[in-house]
């Protein structure tokens, strides 16, 4: 049997400069809070937990006053600063850069498009922290559109309008085909709908990369928190690929009985999976 860990797998920058920037302020003091999880990994987490990183929700801010806490990687509304000020907390800012453009294109095409009666579209997840940010830039009215079912809906209902101007945007790690679909559909009823694809090129290009990799491997086990969207998006690509793939959060979820001993063994995983954690399942096969 052959095991093979696909080289592109691992944190993207963006999660792994939050988990080092905690890490070096940890290295200094004994105690540092996070608003949400650093990271959605709770192996990771639990390590992290052990270095002194505190998970906290909103409604904790208040009682933080002199604190530090992290903003991470998938950003915050401008809400979330207006809180932290009035708790009195100092923040250390780890929204990642390609978000806080995202962040900033689409308060700017808020700004436009509002007084004329336009739409700003984002394609996501609603409820997702980075969509929670991202909306936040629009005063709450950006329309989230989670599938082409969704969007259907939408526009038979009339909450979306193609006779109105509409700005369609993506959320970082959303599937670049699905993106492309809506973009397409959109533009049938309004060919002037202006389509910025935000999907961030470490997922897009990862989205090519895995799919040949889960292709030339016998068996794909990939290595992501349940909790992780994009992990579900890139675990649903291999198994497009490679039917004998298998999603696991450690190493003792492993299904018995999977592998044969002529296997090449693939392991992968979303980008808020570290190399650590595909190292440790790769040794436990
Ligand atoms: S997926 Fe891309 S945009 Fe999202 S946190 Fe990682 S590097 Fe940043």
């Amino acid at each position: 049997m052959r095991i093979l860990i696909d080289s592109g797998s691992g944190c993207c920058n963006g999660v792994g400069r939050a988990i080092s920037t905690a890490e070096s302020y940890l290295a200094d003091h004994s105690e540092l809070f996070s608003l949400g999880a650093i990271v959605h990994n709770d192996a990771e987490i639990q390590r992290l937990a052990a270095l002194g990183l505190r998970t906290v929700g909103y409604a904790d801010l208040p009682g933080l006053r002199g604190s530090t806490v992290l903003i991470r990687a998938h950003g915050e509304p401008p809400s979330t600063y207006e809180l932290a000020k009035e708790a009195g907390v100092s923040l250390i800012d780890c929204t990642c850069p390609v978000v806080l453009a995202l962040q900033r294109k689409i308060a700017a095409k808020y700004a436009e498009l509002s007084p004329v009666g336009g739409t700003v579209l984002i394609f996501g997840k609603r409820g997702h922290a980075e969509v929670n940010g991202l909306v936040g830039q629009t005063e709450g009215h950006a329309v989230v559109v989670e599938s082409m079912a969704d969007l259907e809906e939408k526009l038979s209902s009339g909450a979306i309008s193609p006779a109105h101007p509409l700005a369609l945007f993506s959320q970082t790690t959303k599937d670049p085909e699905e993106f492309a679909a809506l973009a397409a559909k959109l533009r049938k009823d309004n060919p002037d709908v202006e389509v910025f694809d935000t999907i961030c090129r470490h997922v897009s290009s990862r989205h090519r990369a895995l799919r040949e990799f889960a292709a030339t491997c016998t068996v794909v086990v990939f290595v992501c928190g349940r909790e992780s969207s994009n992990g579900k998006v890139l675990f649903e690509l291999c198994r497009s690929v490679n039917p004998r793939s298998y999603k696991i959060e450690s190493a003792d979820e492993l299904p018995a009985g999977i592998f044969r001993p002529d296997d090449i063994v693939g392991i992968c995983g979303a980008t808020s999976t570290t190399r650590w954690q595909l190292e440790k399942v790769a040794a436990s096969i």
